[in-house]
């Protein structure tokens, strides 16, 4: 088991981070605890939980209805319906159970009821255990844009058990892996080498990788919680990836976060190397392995249209121009590098 040390809390990773919950609660006194779940780690995680916390069976539990689109303010209202009906007070603790879903919306909740009450994180896709529970990003959607409303709110804990992933889908290992390449390919190329060499895609969720993956992370967002300077590497990959999913939302099609994010790292891999930042071997190199784990996406051209509106709209950009994070060498990253649009519309078409 691995304990990294974040800001002010600590990060337990593996197998044996149930015995390190069970410490955490005995420590702290909580006067209630809820656990926000929605019916897919309820099904599949909350009886894993109670067995190896037997403290947690006196718990309140809040089922949410899963998927991105219950990632909103209505939900939110629910919850702290919910939350007052229960009488939780500032002692009380809430213990987000699930993916990214989950804890954007339940660190939000907790971030702003009674003007914020502790919460702990207990990921259980391989997603929300290397990204989305990591860094204190909260959140909801809004008005049809991604994560417009949240706080900067750190868990008072964190507890990434991969006994979890057990029965967490295929698409959904890879999803969450999309986001363990990121990582590897702007903070370390030998972690790189390390991932080149997995046989097959079960060993995305080894207890070592998810490990290293969040190391990596938490020492980033360690250096810049507030993404003033450089927690922008992280979103290497996502100023094309974003787009691509928001377009392929809008057009009601079926995509997932990572598999959009390892087209948008495929696209802006390859306008790295076009401005010289890498070879064109380590070019070949990433699309390569990219395109072997993760399905083309096809790519119509409404849908470009509406990438090219999101990307010019993103909040990344400044001064008008289009602003990316791109890497320098594999396991190195350049913040605000400018990219002319018809960058972008050449690289989708090379997709
Ligand atoms: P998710 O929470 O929707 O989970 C994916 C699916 O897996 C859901 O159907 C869920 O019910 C199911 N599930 C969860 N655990 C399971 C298990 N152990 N076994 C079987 N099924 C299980 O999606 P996600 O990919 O985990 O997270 C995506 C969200 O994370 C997005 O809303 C995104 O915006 C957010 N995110 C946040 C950050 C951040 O820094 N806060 C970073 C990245 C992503």
């Amino acid at each position: 088991m691995a304990t990294i040390k974040s800001t002010s809390y600590n990060i337990y990773v593996g197998e044996k981070s149930f015995d390190e919950l069970n410490k955490f609660i005995k420590k702290q006194s909580y006067s209630k605890y809820v656990i926000i779940c929605d019916e897919n780690s309820l099904t599949h995680c909350l009886p894993k939980l109670l067995f190896n916390c037997e403290v947690l069976n006196q718990a309140e539990i809040i089922e949410l209805e899963s998927g991105e689109e219950n990632k909103t303010l209505e939900t939110c209202t629910q919850v702290w319906g919910a939350l007052t009906d229960i009488g939780v007070d500032k002692k009380s603790l809430i213990i987000n159970l699930g993916g990214g879903v989950v804890s954007d919306l339940g660190g939000f909740v907790a971030s702003v009821f009674k003007r914020g009450i502790h919460f702990i994180n207990i990921p259980t896709t391989l997603l929300s255990m290397v990204d989305a529970s990591v860094g204190g990003k909260t959140g909801i959607d809004f008005s049809g844009i991604k994560n417009l409303i949240g706080t900067i709110t750190e868990p008072k804990a964190i507890f990434a058990n991969p006994v979890f992933l057990e029965t967490l889908p295929l698409r959904q290992i890879k999803n969450g892996y999309a986001e363990v390449i990121k990582i590897a390919l702007i903070s370390d190329a030998a972690f790189w080498l390390v991932l080149k060499k997995l046989k097959n895609s079960i060993q995305f969720r080894n207890e070592e990788i998810i490990t290293k993956a969040i190391e990596l992370k938490n020492v980033i967002v360690k250096k810049d919680l507030h993404e003033e300077n450089i927690r922008k590497s992280l979103n290497f990959g996502h100023s094309i990836g974003h787009a691509l999913e928001s377009a392929l939302i809008k057009q009601e099609k079926d995509i997932l976060h990572g598999e959009a994010v390892a087209a948008g790292t495929i696209m802006e891999t390859q306008i790295a190397y076009q401005q010289k930042r890498i070879t064109k071997k380590e070019c070949d190199e990433i699309c390569i392995y990219l395109h072997s784990i993760y399905p083309k996406i096809k790519i119509t051209k409404e849908t470009q249209a509406l990438m090219m509106e999101y990307i010019k709209h993103d909040k990344k950009n400044e001064g008008g121009a289009l602003c990316f994070a791109l890497p320098k060498s594999i396991g190195k990253y350049e913040l605000s590098c400018i990219v002319m649009p018809q960058d972008v519309k050449n690289v989708i078409e090379l997709y």
